[in-house]
């Protein structure tokens, strides 16, 4: 097992990563920018080394300043979390070439998902069901017209390196597609300094319904059920349930069984997800994530697992903890990401956090970095906190949802809370009867 990890985050995840070292007697290291000098993981881990300025090009994405503090500090693995470095597939390769063990997967299958059209085209080969669209990129205008007479309109253009909701335009005729393209291009190419596009059909009224899955890397794999994320907003995720108010057992049944396989085929080591939209009873592949999700922990809360751990046991090289008929999954969880953003426009509020007092009691758990004190520094995504609720069915999970919101207390600052006081009281939602354009949809109306 490892001495010292590494953790290449900052936030909640960080101080997750650092709780899941530290129950395993691994001694942990942070890294943070001088913006995050009085971070709580800093505070917490056994040794921190400064590794830049605020701007995360300067310090969180900074490949050598993070491997100095590697060789500073003796550290003899990295914990890249979600975001930053996760999915860099060059900074698992430095680590590798520097005898650093990368707690995720291979270089070679960070590549491969990194690629939405070669994600696309494994994911076929594997046997996964993936939605309708171009066989690879579409070059020019004309390709894009022939292709998407074929699957019909609308369709969706994205880009190959897309991420976080970006590159991604809709056509809904002939007319639009032009504009689609080069809308999504020029996004795609400021963003990820890649312009290659793909299509898809555009699924009308799906959810979005992902796949947790470990896989050894040598052949084995397990899935850990499903979680729904069809609430969101741009694209993004605001709140997850496990499991998916859609599916039932027999459902969850195979469509776990095809992705586990497929896992196990592409000996696939460490977390992943397989992400999927999910209309009419058909799951149609949209992409894989090679890393730690924001939303894991709905799933260590219906399964009693803990996923950072299994991370860091597979990359020391030790077999899954369980088999897939030892994961057993109980109740229903529901995670809330809590944003230092004004509940209406969505601006951000980052400053002095004046008053803290989060939720307890059973089945309540809190991941949070912030306390009564603490300034969110400007730099950074809003996320400052995520409230994820345990319950014996979804009825009893939302009742404590509401009663945990209520509790919550964060003051100095603006958050997303009262927007979830409200979307916990909402027919649709309690009913579970809403789907990935819901929200948008909600937030429109006066
Ligand atoms: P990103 O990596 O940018 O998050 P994804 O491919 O994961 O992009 O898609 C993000 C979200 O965009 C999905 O959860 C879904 O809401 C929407 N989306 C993606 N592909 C389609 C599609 N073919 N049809 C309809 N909506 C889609």
């Amino acid at each position: 097992m490892f001495e010292k990890v590494l953790i290449a985050n900052r936030g909640e995840i960080a101080l997750r990563i650092h709780r899941a070292c530290r129950e395993m007697g691994i001694k942990t290291v942070a890294v943070h920018s001088t913006a995050d000098t009085d971070a709580m993981h800093v505070r917490l881990a056994d040794e921190s080394v400064c590794i830049g300025p605020p701007l995360a090009a300067e310090s969180y994405l900074n490949i050598p300043a993070i491997l100095s503090a590697c060789e500073i500090t003796g550290a003899d693995a990295v914990h890249p979390g979600y975001g930053f470095l996760s999915e860099n597939a060059r900074f698992a390769e430095i680590l590798e070439e520097h005898g650093i063990v990368f707690i995720g997967p291979s270089s070679k299958h960070i590549r491969i998902m990194g690629d939405k059209i070669e994600a696309k085209k494994t994911a076929r080969k594997l046997g996964i069901p993936v939605v309708p669209g171009s066989e690879g990129e579409i070059k020019s205008e004309g390709d894009a017209k022939k292709i998407a007479k074929d699957i019909g309109y609308p369709v969706l253009v994205k880009a190959a390196s897309g991420g976080g909701g970006r590159g991604m335009k809709v056509a809904e005729t002939e007319a639009d597609l032009g504009n689609a393209m080069s809308t999504a291009r020029a996004e795609a190419t400021a963003a990820f300094g890649d312009g290659t596009l793909y299509l898809e059909k555009y699924l009308g009224r799906p959810r979005h319904i992902e796949i947790q899955v470990f896989g050894d890397g040598k052949g084995n794999a397990i899935h850990l059920g499903e979680r729904d994320c069809s609430l969101q907003r741009r694209h993004q995720k605001i709140f997850e349930e496990a499991p998916s108010p859609a599916l039932n057992g027999t459902m969850r049944g195979q469509i776990g069984a095809t992705v586990s396989k497929a896992i196990a085929d592409l000996e696939y080591s460490g977390a992943g997800t397989v992400e999927f939209l999910y209309e009419n009873g058909e799951f149609y592949f949209i992409e894989m994530n090679t890393r730690l999700q924001v939303e894991h922990p709905v799933t260590e809360a219906i399964t009693g697992l803990d996923l950072v751990q299994e991370q860091i046991r597979i990359a020391a090289g030790a077999p899954l903890s369980v088999s897939q008929d030892q994961v057993v999954f109980s109740g229903h969880a529901i995670e809330c990401r809590i944003n230092a953003e004004n509940p209406s426009t969505f601006i951000p509020s980052p400053g002095r956090i004046t008053g803290y007092h989060p939720p307890g009691g059973l089945g309540v758990r809190v991941d949070s970095g912030v306390y009564a004190g603490y300034s969110i520094p400007p730099y950074y995504d809003s996320l400052i906190g995520k409230l994820i609720v345990h319950g014996q069915n979804r009825n009893e999970c939302l009742m404590r949802l509401r009663r945990a919101l209520d509790e919550f207390v964060i003051d100095g600052v603006e958050t997303t809370i009262p927007l979830f006081t409200d979307l916990v009281r909402n027919t649709d939602i309690m009913n579970g009867t809403y789907d990935i354009h819901w929200l948008q949809e909600y937030l429109s109306k006066p």
